[in-house]
C-alpha cells in the first residue's frame, strides 16, 4: 500500500488517453484569434466550451480599466482583505454589487470557489443542518463537508423531496441552511426557485443560491434566476463568480442580513488568502456596469443558445432539458464521448468533455456553452462540426 494507490484510476485513464493520443483535460489554448476563436491543442477552433457568456473578456473598456489599474496600483495586492489587501476599489465593487442586487451587504472574494465554498462552510456549523440539492457544484460540497453541519441531500430540483426533508427536521429548521443553484452548470437546467422559496416560506430555514451560471443571463436586470422567478426577497444569500459572465476571476456574496458583516470575519477563504488583483477588480467593475448598460448582450446570448439547442436537437443529439446558454449532449458510452470530443476539435469546435463523477449520473457529456460574442455563422460552424459525428440516433446524419 502507498499514498499513491488511490491515484491509480486517474493514472490509468491518463495512460489510456495518451495511448490514443487524445488529451481532453487541460487542453492548451495556444493563441487567441478573437474572443470566440483560438488555437487549442494545435487546432483552430470556435470556442464552444467557455463560460464567457456575455463575451466580455476582450471588451476594450474592461481591458483599458485593467491596464490603468495595474499602472496605478500594481500587479497584485500581496495580502488578505483582513490585512493590507483591502484597496478602495474592493470596497467600491462591494458597494456596486450591493446596489446592483438591491441588497444591503456584499463581500468580494478572490475566486468564485472561495465565495461558494467559504459561505457554505461558514454559515452552518456543528449542530446545524444543511439541506442541499444533490447536483450541487463541487465547491458547495467541499464547503458543506468542511462546515461540520449535518448534511442532507435532496433529489435534484425535486421540490417535493426538499419539502419532505424540511418537514422531518421539526424545530431543527431554525438552524437549517438550504443550498441550491440558479442555472446548473452541467446540464444548464434552471432551478425551480419560486417553488423552493415557497417551501422555505412555509417551513423556515435560510436559503443560499449559487447564481454562478445565471448572473447576467436572466431577470429584467440580469440578476439571475431569483430575479427571473420573482423571489429575490426569499433568498437570504446569493453567491456567484466574476469568472463567467463578468470575464475575470473572483466571487461575491450579497445579502440583506446585517450579520453578513460579521460572517465576513469568520470565512477562512476570505481571511487566509490574498485579495483579488487591482486589474481584476477594475475589469470586473466595468463588466458589471456593461452588464447593466447593454441588455442586448443578454438577447444575443439567448438567440445563440436557441440556435445551438435547436440545431443539436435537429441533428438527433440527446440535449439537456431546457434551452440554456449551457447545452449539454449526453453520451452513454465514455469512449465514444472521448472520441467525439476529439473529432469536434479536429473539425473546428472546442467543447468541454465531462465524465463521471464530474457529470450528474453515469453518463458523459459534451458540454457546450454559448457566448453573446458568437456570431450566428459561428454557431452554424459548431453545428457543422457536430454533423460530422457518427450519431446512431440521427438517422440521415449517421
Ligand atoms: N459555483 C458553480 C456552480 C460553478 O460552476 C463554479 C465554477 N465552475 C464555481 C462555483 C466556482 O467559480 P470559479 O471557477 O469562479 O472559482
Amino acid at each position: 500500500m502507498s499514498l499513491f494507490d488511490k491515484f491509480q484510476p486517474i493514472i490509468d485513464i491518463r495512460a489510456e488517453l495518451d495511448r490514443v493520443g487524445i488529451m481532453p483535460f487541460g487542453a492548451v489554448t495556444e493563441k487567441f484569434l478573437s474572443p470566440t476563436e483560438a488555437v487549442v491543442n494545435g487546432h483552430e477552433v470556435i470556442l464552444a466550451g467557455t463560460n464567457n457568456y456575455l463575451g466580455l473578456t476582450f471588451d476594450p473598456e474592461c481591458i483599458t480599466a485593467a491596464r490603468t489599474a495595474i499602472e496605478e496600483q500594481g500587479t497584485g495586492t500581496t495580502g488578505s482583505r483582513m490585512a493590507n489587501g483591502t484597496f478602495a476599489e474592493h470596497v467600491r465593487l462591494e458597494q456596486e454589487l450591493a446596489v446592483f442586487f438591491n441588497k444591503q451587504h456584499a463581500i468580494v472574494f478572490s475566486t468564485g470557489y472561495a465565495a461558494t465554498m467559504g459561505m457554505a462552510s461558514t454559515l452552518a456549523g456543528p449542530g446545524d443542518v444543511i439541506v442541499l440539492d444533490a447536483d450541487s457544484h463541487a465547491s458547495l460540497y467541499d464547503g458543506v463537508r468542511l462546515s461540520g453541519a449535518e448534511i442532507i441531500r435532496f433529489r435534484h430540483s425535486d421540490v417535493g423531496d426538499l419539502e419532505k426533508r424540511l418537514r422531518r427536521l421539526g424545530e431543527r429548521i431554525d438552524n437549517t441552511l438550504i443550498i441550491v443553484e440558479g442555472i446548473y452548470s452541467m446540464l444548464g437546467d434552471r432551478s425551480p426557485l419560486a417553488e423552493i422559496a415557497a417551501v422555505k416560506r412555509r417551513y423556515g430555514g435560510l436559503l443560499l443560491v449559487d447564481e454562478a451560471h445565471s448572473l447576467g443571463m436572466l431577470g429584467d436586470h440580469g440578476r439571475g434566476v431569483a430575479e427571473e422567478q420573482g423571489v429575490e426577497d426569499d433568498v437570504d444569500f446569493i453567491v456567484g463568480t466574476f469568472s463567467k459572465s463578468l470575464g475575470a476571476i473572483g466571487g461575491y456574496c450579497v445579502s440583506n442580513h446585517p450579520q453578513l458583516e460579521a460572517v465576513r470575519f469568520a470565512v477562512r477563504s476570505y481571511i487566509f488568502t490574498a485579495s483579488p488583483s487591482p486589474s481584476v477588480i477594475a475589469s470586473t467593475r466595468v463588466a458589471l456596469r456593461l452588464l447593466q448598460e447593454r441588455p442586448e448582450l443578454r438577447d444575443r446570448l439567448w438567440d445563440n443558445a436557441r440556435q445551438l439547442y435547436i440545431g443539436l436537437q435537429e441533428l438527433g443529439f440527446q440535449v439537456s432539458p431546457q434551452v440554456s446558454p449551457v447545452v449539454a449532449v449526453t453520451i452513454e458510452d465514455r469512449d465514444q464521448a472521448i472520441r467525439w470530443w476529439n473529432q469536434l476539435l479536429q473539425h473546428g469546435a472546442y467543447v468541454n468533455l465531462v465524465m463521471p463523477p464530474a457529470s450528474p449520473g453515469d453518463h458523459s457529456l459534451l458540454r457546450c456553452s454559448v457566448s453573446a460574442a458568437h456570431t450566428p455563422g459561428q454557431i452554424d460552424r459548431i453545428l457543422e462540426a457536430f454533423a460530422t459525428l457518427e450519431n446512431p440516433a440521427a438517422g440521415d446524419n449517421a
